[in-house]
């Protein structure tokens, strides 16, 4: 479907235009990066290779827009996102297709990611007319105390590759909503559905020029600059730990708000007396869904010795049922891992467990697809006899990997699942909610779900990590404080008395 400026957004479209100051333009030396189809090992597009002076002018442009934009009244700015959900929904199909092809999206995932999006898209709406100040009483006599909540300026968003259109949207949406400019780096595995992507369906609205801003290039080349530009007031970055230790000092060094969303080791917690059907439901889909690519999948099963043969058993079943291959067939539920280097550590983990002392049930190969040299698909593997020091219950594996591990008692569960630097997702199946519950109180991680598993994201519900997981807090009320600030003015009606 073309869109309003006659361009569609297919992989026929040219890709390499940043996006800046509303002007698509290529690099500053003309330099590209391919993309690659990680199902078919096929170049698909090129993409700018922003230099660090494009980056300067993409700040530059969302500075300047921005003390406008910031003035815009509320109603405008919801309108405005309003559009934009509308443009996501008018070109839905197309951006589950480019989902497909740039990260090995299963129309699953496409779908939930467009779902997602949405909804953080919908609550973004709702911000502009909720951002109050308030009026809070003084100790003084005579004073009126007005406390204003503005914008932050300009919001720095870094995104992964993994589920790029919602973990971009959840950042941009609302920071634009609350009347900030964005800078957008999408991953470099995702350039275009994290990223440029975002730019042209914001043209299908009214927004005006400079407001996003979207710069494609490597991290290792751009990323210091993105992080550390003077221009930048918040960086909202999601990635992994080791990026984002590097990203918050040097976003923390320039006085920059960092709220940084980074990985996990997620437990999936089943006792004795759980309901295993819905135990193993939920392992199937929070092991294997987009491959495990997903920083709240589950990471370490974690069963009671008494249904542990049986657990295992049954999730194994499951796996070897799961059909696995290209993203671009329809039935397809376990795709292509993004890249090499990712499918070759996950193997490395898995390799590690099994001479570790660990039993392979299945999987733990890479499986071919007619065409391809050197595929990228992982069959979905169940590891039994795992304890938690070996290499894919102790690492984030971020694959198609159920590393199952025993325990005998609660406390001693908890201990496993608490026994990670990590704190991000969780999941708890018990005989009934309130054990689940007790249980949940006592996993350290900032989300647990109780009879699920642990990938849940609702736009208006707080979502944050802690630990190694991250800093701030995510969606709705919470993230707005992040992307705004609380300024106080105080008027003094009457003459004050001064001690001297
Ligand atoms: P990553 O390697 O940390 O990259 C994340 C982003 O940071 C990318 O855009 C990357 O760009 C950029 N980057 C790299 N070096 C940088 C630097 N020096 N300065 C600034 N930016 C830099 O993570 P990933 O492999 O894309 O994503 C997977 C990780 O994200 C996993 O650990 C996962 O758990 C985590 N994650 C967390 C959440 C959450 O909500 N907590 C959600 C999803 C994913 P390039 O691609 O160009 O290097």
């Amino acid at each position: 479907m073309v869109n309003h400026m006659g361009r569609d957004l297919s992989l026929e479209t040219d890709w390499n235009g940043l996006y800046i100051d509303g002007e698509r333009r290529e690099a500053a030396d003309g330099e590209t990066i391919a993309v690659e189809d990680p199902s078919t090992r096929e170049r698909i597009a090129e993409v700018p290779n922003a230099t660090r002076a494009d980056v300067d002018d993409a700040y530059e442009a969302a500075a300047a827009a921005q003390a406008e934009w910031a003035d815009a009244p509320p109603a405008r700015r919801q309108e405005v996102i309003e559009q934009f959900s509308a443009a996501l929904r008018r070109h839905r199909e197309e951006v589950i297709d480019l989902l497909a092809h740039e990260v090995g999206g299963s129309r699953t995932m496409g779908e939930t990611s467009i779902q997602i999006a949405s909804d953080h898209a919908g609550e973004a709406a709702t911000l502009p007319r909720r951002m109050k100040g308030e009026h809070v009483d003084s100790n003084i006599p005579g004073k009126e105390n007005v406390v204003q909540r503005n914008p932050k300026g300009v919001v720095t968003v870094i995104s992964p590759w993994n589920f790029p259109l919602n973990l971009s949207m959840r950042a941009v949406a609302p920071a634009i909503a609350a009347g900030n400019a964005v800078v957008l780096k999408p991953s470099t595995n995702s350039p275009i559905t994290g990223g440029l992507l975002f730019a042209e369906l914001f043209e299908e609205t009214d927004l005006p020029d400079g407001l996003i801003n979207v710069v494609t290039g490597r991290g290792s080349d751009i990323g210091d600059r993105v992080a550390g530009h003077p221009h930048s007031d918040v960086v909202a970055f999601t990635g992994s730990t080791e990026v984002g230790r590097r990203v918050s000092g040097i976003a923390g060094e320039n006085l920059a708000i960092p709220a940084m969303e980074l990985g996990g080791n997620n437990a999936h917690v089943v006792t004795g007396d759980a309901d295993l059907d819905r135990a193993i439901d939920g392992a199937v889909f929070g092991s294997f869904v987009h491959q495990g690519q997903v920083c709240i999948s589950i990471n370490r099963h974690i069963v009671h010795e008494s249904v542990y043969d049986e657990y295992v058993e049954r999730l194994t079943a499951r796996a070897e049922e799961l059909p696995v291959g290209s993203a671009h067939d329809d039935d397809t539920v376990v795709g292509p891992i993004i890249d090499e280097s990712q499918r070759d550590e996950m193997l490395g983990y898995v390799e590690g467990t099994i001479e570790a002392g660990a039993t392979l049930e299945t999987g733990g190969h890479t499986v071919d697809i007619d065409g391809v040299d050197d595929s990228l698909v992982v069959a979905p593997t169940v590891l039994s006899d795992v304890t938690p020091d070996m290499p894919a219950a102790c690492n984030e594996h971020f694959g198609p990997i159920a590393p199952v591990i025993p325990f005998s008692d609660v406390d001693e569960a908890v201990e496993i699942a608490n026994d990670t630097e990590y704190g991000l997702s969780g999941s708890v199946h018990a005989g009934d909610v309130g054990t689940g519950m007790a249980i949940a109180d006592r996993i350290e991680t900032g989300n647990v779900h109780v009879n699920d598993q642990p990938i849940n994201d609702e736009a208006h519900v707080p979502f944050s990590g802690i630990g190694a997981s991250g800093v701030g807090t995510y969606n709705s009320d919470a993230f707005l404080s992040e992307i705004t600030e609380a300024k106080w003015i105080s008027l003094q009606h009457e003459p004050r008395e001064y001690p001297f």
